[in-house]
């Protein structure tokens, strides 16, 4: 059975005392800010904000928000918070590093204004153009516009021919190219090339999160909200959960002096 994360707290606690440090990760959407209507209104909440500054400059924590969101998007809707680092579009929207050939963009460019043209009048779907990848919205689609809206998306994903793949997340079906991995593989490459020997953390509430769970097995994952099954360790109930999480994490990390030291 699946446990809550917070009315397990001494067993967490006891695996950051042992860890030399953390590498968190998080969602951000339905995560740290709680899902809205209208995603340009998103904000996160306060107190996992207070707590994650605090976690941030904290030298035993590496803090990342990895989202399906453009990175410049979670700037502008975060601010700049010193020692954390945005990963946009799923993990690929990183301009330390990630290069994507010419004929890649282009076939998602095409496939993207394929489907806005054989979708045109379908009333609460919504296509955002993220560059390398493109998203579906259809959190204000009746289960008619959205059923028709999905066959149409299938149909335009099939023609590319195993170049693209659709991804459900939270009312939305995000579209990656083969080359974007996905979250796990984004979170799983940071946190063994850079910090092999932190414990991973991971929160993050929808299925663009599954392959982040199966990918950090061996460190502390949540899933946030009721859907089962998952792939994560534990649950939280829902963003402020979260931030009670981040504020005892916060102090736990502040109190424990680094086993190595
Ligand atoms: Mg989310």
């Amino acid at each position: 059975m699946i446990r809550l994360l917070l009315e397990d707290w001494s067993a967490v606690e006891r695996r950051l005392r042992e860890a030399a440090g953390v590498a968190l990760f998080l969602d951000f959407d339905g995560t740290l800010a709680p899902l809205t209507g209208d995603p340009r209104q998103a904000s996160i909440n306060r107190e996992a904000r207070a707590a994650l500054t605090r976690l941030a400059s904290n030298p035993r924590v590496r803090a990342w928000v990895i989202s399906g969101r453009r990175q410049a998007d979670l700037r502008t809707l975060m601010g700049t918070i010193p020692g954390l680092t945005y990963l946009g579009v799923h993990g690929s929207d990183d301009p330390s590093k990630v290069f994507f050939r010419r004929e890649v963009l282009d076939t998602v460019a095409q496939t993207r204004r394929d489907l806005a043209s054989r979708l045109n009048g379908t009333s609460g779907v919504q296509i955002e153009d993220k560059g390398i990848a493109f998203a579906v919205h259809h959190r204000h689609a009746g289960e008619a516009e959205a059923g028709r809206a999905l066959r149409l998306l299938e149909k335009v994903v099939e023609q590319r021919e195993g170049a693209l793949r659709i991804v459900p997340g939270d009312r939305v079906w995000e579209v990656l190219p083969r080359e974007v991995r996905g979250k796990g593989d984004a979170v799983r490459r940071q946190w063994r090339l850079h910090y092999p020997d932190t414990l991973p953390l991971y929160v993050g509430n929808d299925g663009t999160d599954e392959s982040a769970f199966a990918a950090l097995t061996e460190g502390i994952t949540a899933r946030v909200g009721a859907v089962r099954p998952t792939r994560a360790h534990y649950t939280l109930r829902n963003c402020a959960e979260v931030a009670r999480f981040l504020r005892q994490l916060e102090q736990e990390m502040r109190r424990t002096p680094s086993p190595r030291s």
